[in-house]
């Protein structure tokens, strides 16, 4: 799990066939190809980025965006926290 401070943990979830997200601790590189669906960046504080492929570079996608489309959005005061 990446940290930024208490509020702002970002991960990358697996979407289940069933719908559902896998939680933040759930390593999804160390589930068996095919469980997820999908990938999506999400953070402890309830955000979450698009659906992404569910491959190597989704993840890694995923979690960029969680950084630049959401950590760098943040107020200033926000990101000093970290
Ligand atoms: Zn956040």
């Amino acid at each position: 799990m990446m940290t930024n401070g208490d509020e702002h943990g970002g991960y990358v979830a697996g979407r289940y066939r069933d719908g559902s997200l896998s939680d933040g601790w759930t390593d999804i590189a160390r589930c068996a190809p095919g469980t997820f669906v999908r990938y999506v960046a999400r953070c402890a504080c309830g955000w979450s980025g698009r659906a992404r492929p569910a491959t190597v570079t989704g993840a890694m996608a995923a979690r960029q965006e969680w950084f630049l489309g959401h950590v760098m959005s943040l107020p200033l005061d926000a990101r000093a926290a970290v």
